[in-house]
């Protein structure tokens, strides 16, 4: 079976200034001081990359990545940033297709796939993000919409450029709501993804993706998620603000 190294995303969205994102790195590693046992990414607003960038250098096994990202290398894009931008900053991380972007900025599974190239080309990971809302999980079609979004999304890609992409499960109804799926609604949702994505590239490949949870993950829910077998990190939003609280989230990714 391939081994998967847990990786914990911390999704900030519109939240941190440059001189908060600085404190909460210093209260970060300390709490996190000779702990190894999961990837780290810090996923800040635009603003926040140039400090950071400075700052992880020097932090093992802690990286940066980036919200969101515009698939032309420059042009009139108004307030939009590049690949190349993000790159600068050694960015290796970029978030791609959130709900957030999709309900809130119209984005699609078509415009989601250019970014995905775009960013894959230019050595960025993307973490893409698919889930379904309530009325889709109600209607027992998640199945459905998760297939959707990801032949959607990652249309064109070859084996090599899946292994450099990260999935982030994320049931829209479990975002910023406090109401988490349970471990076995996750895993489910987990394994009927690798499954697609058997399909889509091929097994040896799907059983080396990793796949993130999202959705109200919580220190005290942590590690019954982080522990399901198809279940290789999570992407955190309101409990990522909190070092103490995202420390502790990243601890619960360690085996045993
Ligand atoms: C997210 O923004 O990706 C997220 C999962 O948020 P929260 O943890 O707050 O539900």
């Amino acid at each position: 079976m391939a081994i998967r190294k847990k990786i914990i995303a911390a999704n900030w969205k519109m939240n941190m200034t440059s001189s908060e994102a600085a404190s909460f790195m210093e209260d970060l590693e300390l709490e996190l001081k000779n702990f190894d046992g999961a990837e780290v990414v810090i996923v800040p607003p635009f603003t926040a990359l140039p400090k950071l960038s400075e700052i992880l250098g020097e932090i093992p096994g802690v990286s940066l990545g980036a919200q969101n990202m515009w698939h032309e290398a420059s042009g009139a894009f108004t307030g939009e940033v590049s690949a190349g931008m993000l790159r600068e900053f050694f960015t290796r991380y970029v978030v791609l297709g959130h709900s957030e972007r999709r309900t809130i900025f119209g984005e699609t599974d078509e415009l989601i796939n250019k970014k995905v190239k775009t960013a894959l080309a230019a050595s960025l990971r993307p973490i893409v993000c698919v889930g379904e809302t309530l009325a889709e999980r109600d209607a027992n079609q998640h199945h459905e919409v998760l297939a959707r979004q990801l032949k959607g999304s990652l249309a064109g890609l070859d084996a090599d450029q899946m292994l450099d992409t990260v999935i982030a499960y994320e049931p829209v109804w479990a975002i910023g709501t406090g109401r988490t799926a349970t471990p076995e609604q996750a895993q489910e949702a987990h394994a009927f993804i690798r499954q697609t994505l058997a399909e889509m590239f091929d097994a040896t490949t799907a059983s080396k993706v990793r796949i993130q949870y999202g959705g109200s993950v919580k220190p005290d829910n942590a590690k019954e998620l982080l522990h399901q077998s198809d279940i290789d990190g999570a992407l955190v939003g309101g409990a990522s603000l909190e070092p103490r609280s995202f420390a502790k989230i990243v601890k619960a990714a360690a085996r045993g």
